[in-house]
């Protein structure tokens, strides 16, 4: 028995779970947010129902994971540091090198750094955390694990773009996708909960959260994803756009007197989407029930465009088996479920409507006569992590 602690480090915030392995039974877990900012919040979630609340200046992720071990310490969740053996780490880019996920060491993460330019916001900050660690936890094995390894395994012609293939021989720009952790456990999971060998099963995963993405699983390997270069390529988010059509770009740009195009990648980062459209909230919660009709529309574009992922991932997989929902609107949106799968029955699937009214609880909400299974499955990133650093240390 020992304890592995996952980590997913934003740039202001620290969320993560010890578990318990290899029973993979969470022991606690929790979030520091608003670090480097004033009143920094910290949770502590453990034993039966019990939490720790405290709100102080923290500084930096090196004084929050110190105050993480301590914390723990005191509340007796571990008695010493040495018991925590292994620690994985979300890492937001990967690139083409990082295949699978590693094993930390020096070559390792100064690879991760060197990935910043996919990454500039995640990749340096993720690196210097697990330097942290390193520091107060010298025993410990780190092990990295991609958001964009799961999707190495597509193919040239799916990652390419249609632009001057020296763009990608010099400068790697390709697809990349993201949410591979989310992609790659709902359809392991879907394979268990259907009874069938995943190397037999075509599988469309749909990760619809404030970020969200759509993949292709045939065989258990991703071919192909919504998400591109970065994550602002697919379908509508809460503030992405998704796909559109570069020539708007310096179109809006002119008639708006926008100078620098970052500026404009930035309003199609965060003030896009759901927020864009509707003009109300970036949050599926708000849109669906504002009473205008820009919020109808966000929800009716948002809907569509999943709806098109699916139609072109069963189209690229020449079938598919299952679908699956997953993230916060997957798992929780009744009516957006039930919308999207109504739109496409004509690939043999119907949603019953009676399985479908839960949230959050893993199912399948197909009918019994569905030739394509409809599932819905919680996302767990976390237990994926734990599982690679048990596979690793
Ligand atoms: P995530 O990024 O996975 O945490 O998902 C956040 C999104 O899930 C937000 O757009 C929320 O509005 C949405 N969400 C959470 N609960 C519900 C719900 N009950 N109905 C509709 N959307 C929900």
């Amino acid at each position: 028995m020992s304890k592995t602690i996952a980590i997913n480090a934003g740039s202001s915030s620290l969320k993560w779970q010890l578990f318990e392995m290899p029973e993979e039974k969470v022991i606690a877990k929790g979030i520091v947010e608003r670090i480097g900012l004033k009143d920094s919040i910290f949770t502590i979630k453990y034993g039966e129902g019990q939490k720790y609340n405290d709100v102080l200046d923290i500084n930096d992720h090196e004084f929050a994971i110190h105050m993480l071990l301590e914390k723990m310490t005191e509340l007796h969740i571990i008695e010493s540091f040495d018991e925590i053996e292994g620690a994985g780490h979300r890492i937001v880019a990967g690139g083409e090198f990082f295949k699978t996920s590693a094993k930390i060491d020096e070559e390792a993460i100064q690879k991760i750094e060197a990935l910043a330019e996919f990454a500039p916001l995640h990749n340096p900050a993720e690196a210097k955390v697990i330097r942290v660690f390193e520091k107060l936890l010298p025993k410990t094995t780190n092990v990295a694990v991609f958001d964009t390894s799961f999707h190495t395994t597509m193919p040239a012609v799916n990652y390419l773009y249609s632009i001057p293939m020296e763009y990608y021989e010099k400068h790697k720009a390709r697809k990349y996708g993201a949410h591979g952790t989310s992609h790659r456990y709902v359809s392991e999971r879907a394979a268990d909960m259907l009874g069938k060998p995943i190397e037999e099963l075509k599988i469309v995963t749909c990760h619809l959260g404030n970020g969200a993405s759509i993949t292709a699983v045939d065989g258990g390997k991703s071919i192909d994803t919504s998400m591109g270069f970065t994550p602002l390529a697919g379908v509508t988010m809460g503030t992405r756009s998704g796909d559109i059509d570069a020539s708007v770009l310096p179109y809006i740009m002119d008639k708006e007197g926008i100078t620098d195009i970052k500026e404009m990648v930035n309003i199609l980062n965060k003030k896009s989407g759901l927020l864009g459209i509707s003009g109300i909230s970036s949050d599926m919660r708000e849109v669906e029930s504002a009473d205008t009709e820009e919020a109808k529309l966000a929800v009716e574009i948002f809907n569509n465009r999943v709806q098109k992922y699916i139609g072109s991932y069963v189209a690229a997989m020449n079938g598919v088996d299952a679908i699956v929902f997953t993230a916060g609107i997957g798992e929780n949106a009744i009516e957006t479920r039930r919308d999207i799968i109504n739109g496409i029955s004509w690939f043999g699937c119907e949603i019953d409507d009676e399985k479908n009214n839960v949230r959050g609880e893993e199912r399948v909400i197909s009918t019994d006569d569905s030739k394509v299974k409809v599932l819905l499955i919680p996302t767990d990133e976390e237990v994926m992590i734990a599982r690679d650093v048990e596979e690793l240390k």
